[in-house]
């Protein structure tokens, strides 16, 4: 047994203390104790290894365990693994910031550095607030976006999350009460002659009227670029991102784009938001920023938006984390920065999306399959019901994929890096279960 193995007794003792995401400290769902990370694969304690379809939730775009990320991470917790960002600068906060803006629209170039996607997201609501106060507007206090939305588990991202996926009913009274839109309608690969004129009509046309008859309490729109992720792996049509930029604009609202999940290349575009030609005044990237070696996370804003912020009644911007600008999670994502600007991820990107249409398109045949929708690096199947996570799971494991589903979608985003063989163990296990839905 080698000594990383846990014994029953460890995992007796997780199951009774330990909360897992979404689950419940009685009754919790089924874990498997993972010992070792490498490529794509994890290796399960058993001895078995499962290729990560996941990529541990959007994150690890290089592999695990990528010889030049460790060798950032260890140069740099040789030198320092942390100190407070407040009276204290650093080179690595430097270095990665430098690269981030290099990599973004030029007039996003002011950015704020804290520890989760959530709480940039929160961030990016305070910054509009915080904008439209100090110029006066005291009534635009709300935030308007779509349903199926979602963007992170604080209550600021709570309260712009789709209402039915995160409960809002649960934290009446308690939770702001925004705007919500319904989601949009048109999809990204909708191939009709006339989709402006489709997009206009069933999805511009509801958002429009809720800024028409809102448009002085609305502060910002909050919305995830073209892939709303896990509010149900939609992907709507960019002329309708196009749209919202311009009503954002017409209607002095600022326009917060979360790129938290598919920042950094995952829709075959660096940025979500360049299928749209659109820049945002705000923008949240986090989970993929470190490949998934550490927790960090950025909003980045223009110069006039800061500065009117800075020259409000506060006199800066009121926010502040103990582990702002970690100096290890900066010193990795720099370096995954440099590789990403290497630019191999394109062609990754591009031959996991020609791999995933040829490979997922054909299940839209099988009877429980509704839908199969792919992007870039994204692969989703919907079924007719939802699944039994904890059975699927198992079934998938022992299919050798490690792929995660919820509700009545399956779905992967493996790491840029995967070969084919390795995608199509993925894409196989799930033609696999498809049989025991
Ligand atoms: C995961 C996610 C978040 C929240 O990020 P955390 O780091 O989990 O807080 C926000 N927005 C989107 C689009 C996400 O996918």
């Amino acid at each position: 047994m080698c000594e990383h193995q846990l014994t029953q007794e460890d995992l007796e003792f997780d199951k009774k203390h330990i909360w897992h995401p979404y689950t419940s400290i009685i009754t919790p769902l089924k874990v498997y104790p993972v010992s070792k990370a490498e490529g794509s694969y994890l290796y399960l304690d058993d001895g078995s290894k499962v290729v990560d379809g996941m990529a541990s939730w959007w994150c690890v775009q290089q592999g695990y365990n990528n010889p030049r990320l460790n060798a950032a991470a260890i140069s740099q917790i040789n030198k320092m693994s942390h100190v407070m960002f407040g009276g204290i600068t650093h080179k690595p906060a430097i270095d990665f910031c430098r690269k981030l803006l290099s990599l973004l629209p030029d007039d996003l170039e002011c950015a704020l550095l804290a520890d989760s996607g959530s709480i940039s997201v929160d961030i990016a609501m305070k910054m509009a607030l915080r904008y439209h106060n100090s110029l006066g507007y005291t009534s635009k206090k709300r935030f308007l976006t779509i349903k199926k939305g979602y963007h992170g588990d604080a209550f600021g991202a709570v309260s712009v999350c789709d209402p039915v996926n995160s409960r809002h009913s649960a934290y009446n009274g308690f939770l702001a009460e925004n705007i919500f839109c319904k989601a949009p309608e048109i999809r990204f690969d909708c191939s009709e002659e006339d989709v402006e004129q489709l997009v206009e009509e069933l999805d511009v046309k509801p958002f429009a009227r809720l800024i028409e008859d809102n448009h002085n309490e609305i502060s910002g729109v909050v919305m995830e670029s073209i892939v709303q992720g896990a509010g149900g792996l939609r992907m709507y049509h960019p002329y309708f991102l196009k749209r919202v930029r311009e009503l954002c604009c017409e209607f002095n609202i600022l326009l917060i784009l979360d790129e938290v999940a598919v920042g950094l290349g995952r829709t075959g575009m660096l940025f979500g938001f360049e299928h749209a030609g659109v820049v945002p005044d705000i923008v949240c990237l986090g989970k993929t920023l470190t490949a998934g070696y550490l927790t960090l996370s950025a909003t980045v804003t223009t110069r006039k938006i800061g500065n009117q912020i800075s020259i409000g009644p506060d006199g800066c911007f009121m926010h502040g984390q103990t582990y702002m600008a970690n100096p290890l999670a900066c010193a990795v994502a720099s370096e995954n920065l440099s590789i990403l600007m290497e630019g191999k991820w394109k062609s990754q990107v591009c031959q996991i999306e020609t791999q995933l249409k040829k490979e997922l398109l054909p299940l839209l045949e099988h009877p429980i399959v509704a839908d199969v929708r792919i992007l870039g690096a994204i692969g989703v199947v919907e079924v007719m019901k939802r699944v039994d996570v904890e059975d699927l799971q198992e079934r998938f494991v022992k299919a050798g994929a490690w792929i995660r589903p919820f509700n009545n979608i399956i779905y992967i985003l493996p790491p840029y890096i995967i070969t084919s063989q390795e995608l199509t163990i993925l894409t196989e296990a799930i033609k696999y279960v498809l049989d025991f839905i």
